[in-house]
């Protein structure tokens, strides 16, 4: 079994795309396949190598492995269709010589000016068929002349063609709509009908799954193959993938490609497991999934033909159910980037084992409030800064926050580091005075942590009773501190 996901390199990965990669991939993986990624880059003037760089790395990130491709190599390459050109000039002649192409000299102008006149009069826009009737050797001496010319496929006419498609069953088309379509261009390049049959052939492809976009190229491609006397793989076509207003899935409904989710702390594991999910449902409603275990359960000809809607939220269910699962070490592991980029620390190698693990403590503090990534410094700022909330210091000034403050200050006075058994005494003494439970430790909690919500108290303590010697770029604020600056904003 061998299959393939073809990228155009000219931007950023698509969702849709990198769904497209992902079915090929667990179709493969499931029956013990191939998958080879090739490069369609064809387009000269919208393919970039810098995009064929990322769309690699993006893949990759995902998890995605190919067998075969430019960068791991493989008996059926080369992989970049731009490295394939004679085999298509090639292959374009044998059709050329056998009779079913023909050299076409008419000038985008006559192009236009059928077209408008088919429409003018209600016809489908397609190529009259005007140089069919040069005689082949004349357009030979022609093209030797200099004359430019693209070689035109002779499109065969049946009204009644169908192909069954693995996704969505037989499908029909009516080929006298269709003209004959050109397959390779004037400049020596190939028409993407054209190279993706040679590409499929060549590479000994099996199955191609690929968007819905492409249904009505399939029959085109099917009489290349017949005209060529190969047998064509079988194809299966995936819906779109929409936005959540039904329209197709664009930067106007949020983020659309691999590289954005990346950058939005989204764990790969995560975008994977929500993406075979577009189209397609694990059995049994078990939708938290490891890789191996979507291709264990993936079925190809149980993928939903109607539009797969991105949702969000959903994403976020998914990637918030992944975090949980990883134990802290690995959530800072992954999180490196961020908290580098948020200044906690110049990078992962430079903490000592007691600085990580009292990361790892506070991680623990707050794992549950993690969505993506991108929340590990956010939710890690309550141990580093002091963001209070206006509305807690005022429930704290009527709930005679100044007389606990007091209390505090006053225990504490002269004392350098604040630890664990300093606050049991704290509370102890505090009790002797009648100051106890949620009268104490409320205040407590807004004067520490500058908030009247969130961390469990009694973690947070611990934590920051151990702040002594650790070493990050930016420093935990103390608990002396955190008293100095609740009576900051208790004066206000
Ligand atoms: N390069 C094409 C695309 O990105 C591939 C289509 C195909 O899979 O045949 O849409």
């Amino acid at each position: 079994m061998r299959l393939r996901f073809a990228p155009s390199p000219t931007g950023y990965v698509h969702v849709g795309n990198a769904r497209t990669a992902l079915f090929n991939y667990l179709h493969a993986k499931k029956h013990g396949g191939k998958l080879i990624l090739r490069i369609e880059d064809t387009d000269i003037e919208r393919s970039k190598k810098e995009y064929e760089e990322i769309l690699i790395n993006d893949f990759k990130w995902l998890g995605i492995e190919w067998d075969e491709g430019p960068d791991t190599g493989g008996g059926y390459g080369p992989y970049r269709q731009s490295e394939r050109l004679d085999l298509y000039r090639e292959i374009a002649h044998k059709l050329l010589d056998e009779g079913k192409a023909y050299y076409c000299f008419c000038t985008p102008e006559e192009l236009e000016q059928e077209r408008k006149e088919a429409l003018s009069k209600g016809l489908p826009p397609k190529y009259s068929g005007k140089c069919r009737n040069i005689p082949p050797e004349v357009a030979k001496k022609r093209v030797e002349s200099g004359e430019k010319a693209v070689i035109r496929f002779k499109m065969p006419q049946d009204k009644d063609f169908s192909y069954n498609d693995v996704i969505r069953g037989k499908i029909s088309f009516d080929l006298s709509l269709f003209g004959d379509f050109v397959i390779l261009r004037s400049n020596g390049l190939p028409a993407y009908n054209f190279a993706v049959v040679v590409d499929d052939h060549y590479m000994k492809v099996d199955l191609v799954i690929r968007g819905e976009d492409h249904i009505s190229n399939t029959p085109k491609q099917i009489k290349i193959y017949e005209a060529l006397g190969w047998t064509p793989p079988e194809f299966g076509h995936l819906s779109m993938v929409l936005g959540p207003d039904g329209s197709p899935l664009s930067k106007r409904h949020g983020a659309t490609s691999l590289n954005q989710f990346k950058s939005m702390g989204y764990l790969p594991e995560a975008l994977l497991n929500y993406l075979a999910m577009l189209g397609w449902a694990p059995p049994e409603d078990n939708e938290i999934l490891s890789k191996e275990k979507l291709i264990k359960f993936f079925d190809v000809r149980k993928v939903s033909k109607s539009g797969a809607i991105f949702d969000y939220s959903k994403l976020n269910w998914v990637n918030r159910k992944h975090i949980a699962a990883l134990n802290s070490i690995e959530i800072i592991k992954r999180a490196e980037e961020f908290l580098v980029k948020e200044g906690y620390i110049n990078s992962l190698k430079e903490l000592d084992e007691m600085s990580l693990k009292w990361l790892s403590d506070a991680i623990d503090g707050i794992k549950t409030n993690i969505v993506t990534l991108v929340d590990v410094p956010e939710e890690l700022k309550i141990f580093f800064e002091y963001s209070h909330s206006k509305e807690a210091f005022e429930e704290l000034k009527e709930e005679g926050g100044e007389e606990v403050l007091n209390f505090m200050k006053e225990f504490f006075k002269g004392k350098g580091h604040i630890d664990i058994k300093d606050i049991y005494s704290l509370i102890g003494e505090a009790k002797k005075k009648g100051l106890k439970g949620k009268a104490l430790f409320h205040p407590m909690r807004i004067i520490f942590t500058g908030k009247s919500s969130g961390i469990e108290l009694d973690k947070f303590l611990e934590i920051m009773t151990k702040t002594e010697g650790l070493k990050f770029k930016k420093t935990p604020l103390s608990l002396k501190e955190r008293l100095e600056e609740a009576e900051k904003l208790l004066v206000k």
